[in-house]
């Protein structure tokens, strides 16, 4: 497969692109079982709205996206028409993109419902990307209850590519020879970058699929593509080495409790901290990351609220490293300010960056490994006998 990298590689890669499918209509047929099989409209109603999703059903009556929603209920008059909920793609979008950061941190996410994956340094993933690929259907499916469609390449163009193939449901694993055979075939709207305008030119111009894009002249490209002819001709070929770009979703983690009752008991206040860190550290490591700050919320009973802040070195997503630095912090404002009652803690977790990479598969293993050896480090060798939820803090106040 390595003739279809544009450079020498110490591996080939391996990209796979996730797209969930007809994700916000999908949601709602998963929602509302009677509307399970119906063609269904996510959007808002004519005569000034427009189709934001169409079930399969819905567009095998020519329905699609970015439709105004006159036009699309003229085509579809059966149709469902449902209004958006953002917010609630947006927390199943989280469940699906938790799915991913299982497997890698290296997850570009293009929308709330596709996403680039690269497993080139994740030999055990890269080397059968297809049940890789069936492993994400299956783990997006049983957290989510809906489908997904994967495509699986040596880069981001023949990985999105294939993605689309097989829709809904669908999963092409597209490399080697094949890739060029494959791409052949295509229309040369195939390629992201290549709209409605210049596909209308490049047929002008007797250039139909990507085997044709391919083969022309350069004469026939370069009056439509100018100084990208060469490399247009190159992605009709397959050839891509854009890198897989992780943007961080989140900057930083919190969690905060507001007491029953005001609190000024060190020990009743460290009992409330502890179940924060632990929640927001649960957080961090479903997400694949590491903090490099903590910082608390102190709020009075009269409501003034303090945050103070400090470094976490080496960057953690362990309980027991939040919760310290938390406490240290909570410690020191309480002897700064002697009989304060407070209402509420907080702790943020901030400076996130991502975890190595490890595979779904070692990742609880080597993460128990890790809280372990923490606690040894941390409390000596005898800690693990008495348990863990005997910090220091505790043990000073106590
Ligand atoms: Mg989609």
């Amino acid at each position: 497969m390595t003739e279809f990298l544009p450079h020498a590689a110490p591996r080939p890669r391996c990209v796979l692109h996730v797209d969930m499918d007809a994700f916000y209509a999908s949601v709602e047929q998963r929602d509302d079982p009677t509307l399970a099989g119906r063609p269904v409209l996510v959007g808002g109603r004519p005569p000034r709205g427009v189709v934001a999703a169409a079930s399969y059903e819905a567009r095998r009556f020519g329905v699609r996206s970015a439709m105004p929603m006159r036009e699309a209920l003229a085509r579809c008059p059966d149709a469902v028409v449902v209004r958006p909920r953002m917010d609630h793609y947006q927390s199943v979008s989280r469940d699906v993109f938790a799915v991913f950061r299982r497997l890698t941190p290296d997850v570009e996410g293009l929308s709330l419902d596709e996403a680039f994956l690269e497993l080139t340094a994740l030999p055990e993933l890269a080397d059968d990307p297809r049940v890789t690929a069936l492993g994400i259907k299956d783990a997006i499916r049983a957290a989510t209850g809906l489908t997904a469609s994967v495509g699986a390449g040596p880069n981001k163009l023949v990985a999105k590519i294939a993605s689309d193939l097989e829709k809904p449901d669908g999963l092409v694993v597209l490399f080697g020879a094949a890739i060029e055979t494959t791409l052949a075939r295509l229309p040369v709207r195939a390629i992201g970058g290549i709209g409605p305008k210049t596909s209308a030119r490049l047929e002008a111009a007797g250039i139909f699929t990507l085997g044709e894009l391919a083969a022309a002249p350069a004469g026939a490209v370069e009056p439509i593509f100018g100084r990208y002819a060469a490399r247009m001709q190159g992605r009709a070929l397959g050839l891509d080495d854009r890198p897989v770009e992780p943007r961080r979703e989140a900057v930083s983690l919190s969690a905060e409790e507001t007491f029953a009752t005001d609190l000024d008991d060190p020990k009743a206040l460290a009992r409330e901290l502890r179940p924060l860190a632990e929640k927001v550290a649960a957080r961090l490591r479903r997400k694949h990351y590491v903090a490099g700050m903590v910082a608390v919320k102190i709020r009075q009973a009269d409501f003034r609220t303090v945050t103070r802040q400090r470094s976490l070195t080496p960057a953690s997503a362990e309980s027991v490293a939040l919760f310290e630095a938390a406490w240290g912090l909570v410690q020191t404002w309480i002897t700064e300010h002697p009989g304060a009652k407070l209402r509420l803690l907080g702790i943020t977790a901030g400076r996130l960056t991502a975890a190595s990479q490890l595979s779904l598969f070692e990742a609880g293993e080597q993460r128990l490994d890790r809280v372990s050896d923490a606690i040894r480090e941390r409390f000596g060798a005898g800690a693990l006998m008495h348990g863990s939820d005997l910090g220091p803090g505790l043990e000073e106040d106590g």
